[in-house]
């Protein structure tokens, strides 16, 4: 199995990481490749995109190609996974902050996503979460996103409070937090098996 982790910016080395360490944990021989050029998503048969600078990522895989190869991916039906910033990308709607930035969104997953949501008290935080499938599992936020609406085939994996911080639609997951900043690696392996 052949793992790409988008690495134009934000948490890339520790999505790399937690990902091998994943795929070691359920017995699977792959590879792990950081995609920061065109040319490399279309051998791979799952992509994460992590947290860090929505805008910024979003200008850069739109900048060349690479943007409409997680598409291609996408809908040829492997899995794509999105976290905070990564999530904002990979959703269909986004908030004023999006559309007064011009975050050009990937549309994969059919939700409205509302950037920094918890605002500045509350910064980064850590919670416990149960996690559809997972379980019990403690999640770090950082200036994160939450989910407003959810399309009719969205299935709501976690919630935090009242907010909706996991989602999937088929092969696409969204999450707001930052799975890749613990050394719990359910998270990874419940998206890797869904390669
Ligand atoms: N606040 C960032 C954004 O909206 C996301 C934060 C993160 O990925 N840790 O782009």
């Amino acid at each position: 199995m052949r793992v790409a982790v988008v690495g134009v910016q934000g948490d890339v080395e520790e999505h790399l990481a937690i990902t091998k360490k994943a795929l070691d944990d359920l017995g699977i021989d792959g590879k792990v490749v950081a995609v920061r050029k065109p040319g490399l998503v279309s051998g791979c048969d799952a992509v994460i995109i992590p947290g860090g600078e929505s805008t910024t990522i979003s200008k850069l895989i739109w900048k060349d190609s690479i943007a409409s190869e997680i598409i291609e991916l996408a809908d040829s039906g492997h899995p794509i996974m999105g976290t905070c910033a990564g999530l904002i990308i990979i959703s269909k709607h986004g908030d004023e902050q999006v559309r007064k930035t011009e975050t050009k969104l990937l549309g994969l997953l059919d939700v409205r996503v509302r950037r920094n949501a918890f605002g500045r008290q509350r910064e980064s935080f850590e919670a416990p979460l149960k996690f559809d499938e997972v379980g019990e599992y403690n999640a770090v936020f950082i200036r994160a996103p939450v989910i407003d609406e959810v399309g009719s085939n969205v299935r709501v994996l976690a919630r935090f409070e009242d907010k909706v911080v996991a989602a999937r639609e088929k092969n696409i997951l969204g999450l707001s937090f930052h799975p890749e900043l613990t050394n719990d690696t359910r998270i990874h392996r419940y998206f890797l098996t869904m390669v």
